[in-house]
């Protein structure tokens, strides 16, 4: 089935627009390396994201969330759909009309250590950018660098070191300055937290929310955690095996997740209360994308699964106030109770409206 068209506000255009973007990687064997499938990592996704607004992706790993980053920021190329950028056609630029674009929209990588060269000093990694794409001239280069670290919060002083004499999170505060180097209009940002220890995480989530919202920034914020992106996103789409399941305002999806799998992401957030059980935990691990289940992909470990989801895969469709892609998110009871899952204070997790559709009732059978 075809991705759904996600509904625009009428008044304003988005400054990204991803169209059945699919992406899949072909799986080879033998000696001749034929091909014997493929891994199916983005599967026709939709997505929006409007000037200055933070859309958060999140899933589990396999999920498909950073080759969708990937594709968008063309460091994959995607094999069908349209990603729009300001309203020109990403998937068709080529050569000097892509680099030119490529300055809009940079990337924040994962891991701050592999992304930055060791022999390059500091000075001279945030510089680079700003050289290739003729961003200033020579002599006013340096005063660029120095006005990048002061805004990451780093001094001008750590140009002349090594990234091997940083902290994980100095690391990273260098990729994020150098990803603003060129004056990007959107910034993915792909899992740059997961790396960091955990009292760094805050500080970097603090900085990207600071700098989002002084410069103006669009961003795309790939994340597996979602108590990570209660504070920075605007929106959040959750992606599982490939596919958006749901989509909404971030504290809708947050206060009252519409799709099975989103109640289980948010109860899978660690809570420090020894006293706490989460219902709705997720048995076993995600099916291969390179064999997706029939239907509904998320039937084999959906607690409330029917035996319709086996074979019709399900629309995203307005619930509420977003999307979700199941055929009886509509039958949530409306006023959910909180679990004691971290993050929201009221309207969590609660059980689905009649007594073969109770969480509790479902995971106990498991
Ligand atoms: Fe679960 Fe069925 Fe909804 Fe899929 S369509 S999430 S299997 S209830």
């Amino acid at each position: 089935m075809s991705a759904q068209p996600v509904p625009l506000p009428a008044d304003r255009a988005p400054l990204l627009s991803v169209r059945g973007l699919v992406k899949h990687f072909p799986i080879r064997r033998g000696a001749l390396q034929r091909q014997v499938g493929a891994v199916r990592a983005v599967d026709g996704v939709d997505l929006d994201v409007f000037a200055g607004e933070c859309v958060a992706l999140v899933g589990e790993s396999g999920s498909g969330k950073t080759t969708l980053g990937r594709s968008i920021a063309r460091l994959v190329e995607a094999d069908a759909g349209t990603v729009a950028f300001d309203g020109e056609d990403l998937l068709a630029l080529r050569g000097a009309a892509l680099r030119r674009k490529r300055r809009e929209i940079q990337v924040v990588f994962q891991d701050p250590w592999s992304s930055l060269n060791p022999r390059l000093r500091i000075g001279e990694a945030v510089r680079e950018p700003i050289a290739v794409h003729h961003l200033a001239p020579r002599a006013e280069q340096a005063g660029r660098v120095a006005e990048l670290l002061r805004l990451v919060g780093l001094s001008p002083e750590m140009a002349a070191r090594y990234p091997h004499e940083l902290s994980g999170g100095q690391r990273q505060r260098v990729g994020i300055a150098r990803a603003l180097a060129t004056g990007p209009r959107l910034v993915i940002a792909d899992e740059p937290v997961s790396a960091l220890d955990v009292s760094i995480r805050a500080q970097i989530v603090n900085l990207l929310a600071e700098l989002q919202a002084r410069l103006g920034l669009a961003m795309l914020f790939i994340a597996h955690d979602l108590a990570l992106v209660e504070q920075l996103a605007d929106r959040v789409a959750v992606m599982y095996l490939g596919k958006v399941v749901e989509l909404g305002p971030c504290s809708e999806v947050l206060a009252r997740p519409q799709h099975p799998y989103t109640v289980s992401l948010l109860e899978s957030v660690p809570v420090p209360d020894p006293g706490h059980r989460p219902r709705a935990v997720l048995a076993g691990e995600p099916p291969s994308p390179a064999a997706p289940p029939s239907g509904c992909r998320f039937h084999p470990r959906c607690p409330i699964a029917r035996p319709r989801c086996a074979t019709d895969e399900p629309a995203l469709l307005p619930v509420g106030a977003g999307l979700a892609a199941c055929h009886y998110a509509g039958e949530l009871k409306p006023e959910w109770k909180h679990s004691g899952a971290a993050g929201v204070e009221s309207g969590r997790i609660g059980p689905l409206a009649g007594p073969d559709t109770d969480y509790r009732t479902h995971l106990e059978g498991r």
